[in-house]
């Protein structure tokens, strides 16, 4: 792995930001055969890109403000991204409960035989007309009021690890990659850029970058002024919440629910245990500093899901709550929710070349990366080919198995492994599981369990691999454990790193 102790002072590429677009167009960009840096001033995909409602969906609301190309090129992903990454993302059916007074039922079939016709599927099913009240579906719902409903297919991705597999194989393939690294400012000459980084241990050093990609999400205008240029076009920052709360119903399905003020609200199935209810849009306020979940947001979720839902949901019931800004395009909509979610790439070649994105969602950030590094490529004067829409990322790779094939063989070859953690596992790390348990016969063997089931052979491999430093790395976004583990166990969890780490 590239790290901060034999990176490069010379790269043709320098990304700032270490979300899920900065670290996209850092491994299309270094598998076109452009050295590469990357830095991330906090942890792999701390801000919006671990916030996310975590669907890779073509968003069938965008149809109704007419997004058609986003709406195509969102729904292909889902299948590059099933064949790509399997461990991390995987189909989910959404169940749409009919509520006539909001959409009448003729738009809602024009809508679904669009978003099953815009783009080819191979392995996920059609959409199709749902009796609620006669169905387990229904179940959840109160009844008679929506006793009829529709269902089609999206996917649900793991976004945190999302960004972490696409780090790690810009890494294996060349790329140095360093979080806790600030971008201060750059000087712009007709060849190269000068940049300023600041890394862990506050030491600045100069970079000399052929090309800048700006991918810092809601600071995107903050990184550009230290460039000393300046950007068309306005980012719109909105802020989306959601609440977790003990598990509302059995069964794998979502719910999308259409709300009085005509928004959608999702009921997610959520780490076994729990539901995800999300998410809201509001305008974001920088100055507020970091997102948070305000109570008139948690109230407007749990009304939204209590009006369709049998049991009311209430705020004294939320486990855990999240909250992460969108980086909009600013296309002068006066509904932020309205607002597109389609992302622009701004160009500027009037010197050594800079790259910024606007916009964007986790779905088609393969495809922004794609389009980033081709422009990239062609003002460096060498544009590459088109790579990653058939490279599976880290673990993804099931050696032609299913997803649920794969488990049983590791089932039946591991049996001292308990099933829910032999599934936590693989949804963590996929085919380099027995690279991580290394032929451990016990937890004991793995060293113990440090607290929610991560022993120290597994917390090993992710600080050797996977950039950890702290416990909350670990907890919340290369893993979701600390949902599942009260204060005090997180507080031994993290007494429990520090001595592994010393
Ligand atoms: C509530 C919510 C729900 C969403 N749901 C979905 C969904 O279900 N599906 C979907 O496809 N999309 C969804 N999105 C959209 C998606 O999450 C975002 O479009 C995407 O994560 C943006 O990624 P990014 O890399 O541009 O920004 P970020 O993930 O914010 O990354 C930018 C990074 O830049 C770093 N940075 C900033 N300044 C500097 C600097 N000076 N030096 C170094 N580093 C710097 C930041 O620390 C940050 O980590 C959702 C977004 C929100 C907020």
């Amino acid at each position: 792995m590239n790290t901060s102790l034999n990176r490069p002072d010379s790269v043709d590429l320098l990304v700032i930001g270490g979300g899920v677009n900065g670290v996209g167009i850092a491994r299309d960009a270094v598998g076109r055969g452009f050295s590469v840096m990357l830095v991330e001033r906090g942890d792999i995909a701390e801000a919006t890109s671990s916030s996310s409602s975590k669907l890779i969906h073509g968003g069938i609301r965008y149809l109704e403000t007419y997004e058609f190309r986003l709406v195509r090129e969102a729904l292909a992903e889902r299948e590059v991204m099933l064949s790509i990454a399997p461990h991390i993302v995987w189909p989910m059916r959404f169940v749409l409960p009919h509520r006539p007074e909001m959409r009448p039922r003729w738009m809602i079939r024009a809508g679904l035989f669009l978003y099953d016709h815009l783009a080819s599927r191979k392995s996920l099913p059609g959409s199709e007309a749902l009796d609620l009240d006669r169905l387990p579906q229904g179940e959840p719902l109160r009844q008679p009021q929506f006793a009829r409903g529709f269902a089609y297919s999206d996917c649900w991705v793991e976004d945190s690890r999302l960004v972490l597999l696409n780090a790690r194989d810009a890494a294996n393939r060349g790329a140095t990659i360093l979080p806790r690294t600030e971008f201060l400012r750059a000087e712009r000459g007709a060849e190269a850029w000068t940049a300023t980084i600041r890394g862990p241990d506050g030491q600045e050093r100069a970079v000399r970058a052929r090309a800048i990609a700006n991918a810092a999400g809601p600071w995107v205008m903050g990184a550009q002024n230290a460039t000393g240029t300046a950007l068309e076009g306005r980012v719109r920052l909105v802020r989306g919440s959601h609440i977790v709360v003990p598990a509302l119903y059995r069964g794998d399905q979502a719910y999308i629910l259409q709300n009085d003020d005509r928004r959608v609200v999702f009921v997610i199935p959520y780490e076994q245990d729990y539901s995800l209810i999300g998410t809201t849009d509001v305008p974001h306020d920088p100055a507020q500093g970091k997102p948070h979940c305000t109570p008139e947001e948690a109230a407007y979720l749990c009304e939204a899901v209590s009006r369709q839902f049998r049991n009311p949901v209430s705020p004294s019931q939320i486990a855990w709550t999240y909250s992460g800004v969108r980086p909009l395009h600013d296309d002068g909509s006066d509904n932020p929710s309205s607002v597109t979610r389609d992302y622009t790439l701004a160009m500027d070649t009037k010197g050594a070349p800079l790259l910024s994105v606007l916009g964007g969602k986790i779905t088609t950030y393969r495809r922004l990366a794609e389009d980033a590094a081709r422009q990239i490529g062609r003002a460096l004067g060498r544009q590459g080919t088109d790579w990653t829409a058939r490279a599976v990322l880290p673990g993804g790779d099931f050696g032609g198995m299913s997803r649920a094939a794969f488990t049983e063989s590791m089932a039946s070859a591991h049996p001292w492994l308990e099933r829910p953690l032999l599934d936590r596992l693989i949804r963590t790390h996929g085919s380099e599981l027995e690279r991580v348990i290394d032929g451990a016969t016990s937890i004991e063997a793995m060293g113990g369990d440090l607290g929610g089931g991560i022993t120290a052979r597994e917390l090993e491999w992710m600080r050797a691999r996977e950039w950890v430093v702290a416990p909350e790395d670990v907890l919340w976004r290369r893993t979701k454990r600390g949902l599942h583990m009260s204060h005090e166990a997180r507080e031994a969890f993290a007494a429990r790193f520090e001595r592994v780490a010393a």
